[in-house]
């Protein structure tokens, strides 16, 4: 029996709470400025497409009403989108949620581990840690790219979920299609790859870098993607999975039926729908990428290639400011960017694509505090 009656399990003591890019209102107030620019969180420059804005005022007046249960319309189309059977869809409030079934429905609590790379995403070690399930942390190589035969030896008889993120966050670097098919042939049978690709759209070409249009080869390859970052709905919050039919089924019998709310479910209705905003956003991100690519190497810093709607960039060695003296510096100015410390890259900083006007408000910025 527990001791008391506010006692948690074990592994919610010492928990670091997710840490998140700093919001607009908080660095307004804080600092008194009119405008604050965020380049902190991967949002989509454009805001969201128009078709689901108007699709979502719509839908508003029935608010009052729960969704159908597992919102169907909704798993169809995502279905349809992806060209894969509905039933291998899990809808999820954000694929943070879908991340989490994953780990629920897997990995049983003191017993199981997951492997993941160093860094990566915090929310699979996060969730993992809330459910008893021990993080095995394979670091990335020197260049970013992945180890994947450290991967594979960090793998045990208890490993049951093995996260992968492709283009990776915060690097930007996106492995071959080639040896993430290698590496799923690779692993032993219990285990289950999942993939995940909330940056996978924001690739020049989908194709040599994912195992999606493939998956039919792979039954131990879970893939996740987000409508938070494409579709600019993370404040609506949807993302979803797509994986082995089995595992679809039994989390959809037994996940939380409203999670999907009435208004993301029309939104992104819209949205799929929505190709002028897909594309003008696609070619936002492309064109903003090389620009500030271009202009950081100009600068003098160290930017890796990125397939995904951020950069991250290192300082050059000639600087008079460190890394988050930089970040404060800007934040004061009102424009927010991401320090990567958090991920234990403290050298390096993270700026997301903004509009052209943002992205060269970002480079003026830097180069006045670099007195460049
Ligand atoms: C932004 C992001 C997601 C998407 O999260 P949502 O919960 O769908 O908003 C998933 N994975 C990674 C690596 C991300 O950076």
């Amino acid at each position: 029996m527990p001791k008391s009656p506010v006692e948690v399990i074990n592994a919610l003591n010492a928990f670091e709470p997710y840490s998140s890019g700093l919001s607009i209102d908080e660095i307004r107030e804080k600092y008194g400025l009119d405008r604050v620019v965020k380049l902190a969180s991967n949002e989509n420059p454009l805001g969201l497409s128009p078709l689901a804005e108007e699709a979502m005022r719509r839908e508003c007046s029935l608010a009052f009403r729960y969704v159908q249960s597992g919102t169907p319309r909704l798993v169809r189309a995502v279905a349809e989108a992806c060209r894969v059977p509905e039933q291998t869809v899990v809808l999820g409030n954000g694929s943070d949620e879908v991340i989490d079934l994953l780990i629920r429905a897997r990995c049983k609590s003191g017993v199981d581990n997951i492997v993941v790379n160093n860094p990566c995403f915090s929310i699979y070690c996060s969730q993992a840690k809330f459910c008893g399930v021990e993080t095995r942390r394979v670091p990335l190589k020197p260049d970013f790219s992945f180890d994947w035969g450290a991967l594979l030896r960090a793998v045990d008889g208890n490993t049951s979920l093995v996260f992968v993120t492709t283009p990776d966050n915060p690097t930007g670097y996106c492995p071959p299609v080639t040896e993430v098919e290698a590496f799923a042939r690779a692993l032993p049978g219990g285990v289950l790859l999942v993939v995940d690709e909330a940056y996978m759209a924001f690739a020049e070409d989908v194709a040599p870098y994912s195992l999606l249009p493939r998956r039919h080869e792979f039954p131990n390859v879970a893939f996740i993607r987000t409508f938070s970052k494409l579709h600019g709905l993370a404040g609506a919050r949807l993302g979803y999975g797509i994986m082995p039919e089995p595992l679809a089924q039994k989390i959809c019998g037994a996940r939380l039926p409203f999670s999907v709310n009435c208004l993301v479910e029309a939104g992104a209705l819209a949205a799929l729908q929505d190709v002028d905003f897909v594309r003008a956003s696609l070619d936002t991100v492309r064109e903003g990428r090389e620009y500030l690519t271009t202009l950081l190497c100009g600068l003098g810093c160290t930017v890796p290639d990125s397939l995904a709607n951020f950069i991250m960039f290192r300082l050059p060695e000639s600087a008079t400011v460190t890394a988050p003296e930089l970040f404060e510096r800007l934040l004061r100015r009102g424009l927010i960017i991401r320090p990567l410390k958090s991920y234990g890259l403290s050298e390096w900083l993270r700026v997301s694509i903004g509009s052209h006007d943002e992205n060269r408000l970002f480079i003026k910025l830097l180069q006045e505090e670099l007195e460049l």
